[in-house]
């Protein structure tokens, strides 16, 4: 009850501050490896903020990109190479392959695995057999999940084979 009071006056203080309508940052903004922030961590707080349920890179828009910037990349160097006779410079292909598709999906995959970190706090979905880590959604109802947004609402929950198992840390 107590806390409860403390709550509602604290969130009464911030909404008075104008903190309670933070904008989502967008993705160019925010850090790479995001975490946790105070709006997820104390959603009673901030009951105004719903973060967005489409994740913002999945690993299908990884293999995506690689695949279009290869399918683009490709031909040009084979173009130019045959065109101006630039054999010898093969090594710089291989550079530009690497600035241009390899180091931007490394990247864009460290973001991934700390939006899959921050998703692993619905330890509803995360547990869930039905959870598919690598698109962020549901399979059986095909919607995207968040921290505070489960579209079964827990009711078609079924534990996840390895659940239970010695490396799962629900019950620990
Ligand atoms: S069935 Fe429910 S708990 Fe399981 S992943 Fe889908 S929304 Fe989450």
């Amino acid at each position: 009850m107590m806390q409860r009071l403390l709550n509602n006056l604290r969130f009464k203080l911030l909404q008075a501050r104008g903190l309670t309508e933070l904008p989502v940052l967008p993705s160019t903004v925010a850090p790479s490896s995001r975490t946790l922030d105070e709006r997820e961590m104390y959603p009673h707080l901030f009951p105004n903020y719903h973060p967005e349920p489409v994740p913002e890179i999945t690993v299908g828009s990884i293999i995506l990109w690689v695949l279009l910037k290869l399918a683009v990349l490709i031909p040009a160097m084979w173009f130019l190479m045959e065109r101006y006779k630039w054999h010898q410079y093969w090594f710089a292909a291989l550079g530009i392959l690497w600035l241009v598709v390899v180091y931007p999906a490394f990247m864009q995959y460290q973001q991934f695995k700390a939006q899959t970190h921050v998703l692993e706090k619905n330890a509803l979905c995360a547990k869930c057999r039905h959870f598919d880590e690598t698109g962020h959604f549901c399979k059986l109802l095909d919607e995207h999940v968040s921290v505070q947004h489960t579209p079964c609402g827990g009711e078609r929950w079924e534990a996840r084979q390895s659940f239970g198992s010695d490396d799962d840390e629900t019950f620990s």
